[in-house]
């Protein structure tokens, strides 16, 4: 007997803000007539929603909780552990931060961080680092790709080890939006990240229930939660100046057109295949476009 649920049927659970993190002081943020409880309580909602949505939370996961030591990350840990309090749902979470060997790295404060949260953790020490200055000196490809894969596998590994059927990442709406714009000026391709999808050798499952959420929601949360930030470039990379240059723009456009982004992300949830001129997706929505109410 299967445990799904039909999120369209579950109410959407509602979760408290954490004890101490009423609005700290009465703490306003930078640039915002917000206080920190109104922003974690709109991130929580958007996650629940994206996990509602997609359902990308079912009873009896075991949910790895990779943490990059970034906002994102320590953000979606926080969040997944308020929402498993009060969910109906059972559920369990493993945080694993990955020690990369990057020069200058010092994980003591995230580790103090992760023992006092409450969930169980593991930091896994690889040296990565000197991997992909080995493998890019051969074949002079640049940092980032290849240290996701490695980062990647390694993770795969500890799920794998740990008994966990999902992973859980914490990218955002805009690194979706700038990985639309990327793929769509760089390499030709209409992609931008799923939700939730299968590893390829179909162990686990991809979750990404921040997805929907704001970046600026997320930062403004991060720096009143004050998590014990380790910054992604340690390792000096530049790969990923194009990624900030999308990311400009974006920013540049909202500033002339407010709420551009999130049309942007309703658009990437709301396809026309028809309209499209990828023959195969056209081919396949015309067999399948019976099963769905027709697209306005
Ligand atoms: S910036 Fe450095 S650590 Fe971060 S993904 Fe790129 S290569 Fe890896």
């Amino acid at each position: 007997m299967s445990a799904r649920r039909d999120p369209a049927k579950e109410p959407m659970m509602e979760l408290p803000v954490l004890d101490g993190q009423e609005d700290p002081g009465g703490k306003i943020l930078p640039g915002k007539d917000e206080s920190p409880r109104k922003i974690r309580a709109r991130l929580s909602k958007t996650m629940l929603k994206t996990i509602g949505s997609h359902q990308l939370v079912e009873e009896r996961d075991r949910i790895l909780v990779a943490v990059s030591g970034g906002k994102d990350s320590y953000t979606l840990l926080d969040l997944l552990h308020e929402a498993r309090r009060k969910s109906p749902v059972e559920y369990e979470l493993i945080a694993v931060h990955l020690d990369q060997g990057q020069p200058g790295y010092d994980g003591g404060a995230l580790s103090a961080w992760l023992e006092e949260f409450g969930v169980p953790w593991e930091v896994i020490a690889e040296d990565t680092y000197s991997a992909v200055l080995e493998l890019t000196e051969k074949d002079s490809s640049t940092y980032c790709g290849p240290c996701s894969r490695l980062r990647r596998g390694i993770l795969y590994t500890a799920a794998e080890r740990l008994s966990c059927n999902k992973l859980a990442l914490g990218h955002h709406r805009d690194d979706a939006l700038e990985t639309l714009l990327l793929n769509l000026f760089y390499a030709g391709r209409l992609q931008a990240m799923p939700a939730r999808y299968r590893t390829v050798d179909g162990r686990f499952e991809v979750i990404r229930p921040l997805i929907e959420c704001a970046e600026t929601d997320i930062t403004a949360h991060s720096e009143a939660r004050n998590y014990p930030i380790i910054p992604c470039n340690l390792c000096g990379s530049q790969d990923k100046l194009k990624r900030v240059e999308v990311a400009r723009l974006l920013a540049e456009l909202e500033e002339n057109n407010p709420g551009l982004r999130q049309v942007m992300l309703s658009a990437i949830g709301n396809v026309r295949p028809s309209h499209l001129l990828d023959r195969e997706v056209a081919e396949a929505w015309d067999e399948a476009a019976g099963r769905y109410k027709p697209r306005r």
